[in-house]
């Protein structure tokens, strides 16, 4: 009996001391831009992420109208929607680095060879809805066939979106960016966690609270000021997704 209780004790402890030493799970956001010879959405800002240690690496992703997936953050290329053009029309387009803008099939390549980095996969929303589940269809099937589906976990702003890869790739963990979704909801349609703006966490902090109570995770973005990542590891959440990965990894460490 006094075994059982000391093994009991023994137990608790540990897991509060674990508890006390986790630590948020540092993602640099759009890969690590700021390292030199950098760019966002580049090859070489998955690479410095791996290089400096972070847990994961984000990175968004477009379907062009030809059908092909490509890294590139904003809706707009030269005044015109991004979806609406073909690959040969955006070829001439190159990164801050001097890259040419990746293509998701070449950006994955290299990303098989850091087997330790998770791929924060963002989806950015379509407003041709056709083509956006075109999108979540042919990421999914990319990602399965080159052997890295067990560490890519899917986010959007497109609740829409993360439905389709909720449906289509049931074993990753898929977060809603939107912060308008309760955790209840965000539950109930198969969500891995939040992924919401710091604002929403600040203005309602019980819904950390309230997301791990549901076995839910929390992520966070875009934290880049020091007082801001401690309050996050503050709060208990569980990653953290900055422009300052190195600056988080330092606190954090
Ligand atoms: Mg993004």
């Amino acid at each position: 009996m006094k075994r059982h209780l000391l093994t009991a004790a023994l137990t608790l402890l540990s897991a509060t001391l674990f508890s006390l030493s986790a630590q948020p799970k540092v993602i640099a956001h759009r890969g690590y831009w700021r390292a030199e010879g950098s760019a966002q959405n580049s090859v070489a800002s998955l690479v410095a992420a791996a290089e400096i240690g972070c847990w994961g690496s984000e990175f968004d992703v477009w379907l062009s109208a030809d059908g092909v997936l490509f890294l590139y953050h904003d809706d707009e290329m030269n005044g015109q929607r991004v979806e609406k053009l073909t690959m040969a029309q955006m070829k001439d387009y190159t990164l801050e680095n001097g890259e040419p803008l990746p293509l998701l099939e070449d950006f994955l390549t290299v990303a098989q060879r850091y087997p330790e980095l998770q791929l924060i996969f963002e989806l950015k929303p379509h407003n041709n809805k056709e083509q956006e589940r075109k999108a979540v269809e042919a990421s999914v099937k990319m990602v399965e066939a080159m052997g890295l589906a067990e560490r890519t976990e899917y986010i959007s702003f497109s609740h829409n979106a993360c439905l389709e890869f909720i449906r289509l790739a049931p074993s990753a963990k898929v977060y809603y960016l939107g912060g308008e979704i309760l955790p209840k909801r965000l539950l109930e349609e198969g969500f891995a966690g939040a992924d919401y703006h710091i604002g929403v966490y600040k203005v309602a902090p019980k819904m950390v609270e309230q997301l791990h109570k549901l076995g839910l995770e929390v992520n966070v973005w875009t934290v880049n000021k020091e007082q801001d990542m401690l309050w996050v590891k503050r709060h208990n959440l569980d990653y953290i997704t900055t422009d300052y990965p190195e600056l988080a990894l330092e606190l954090y460490k």
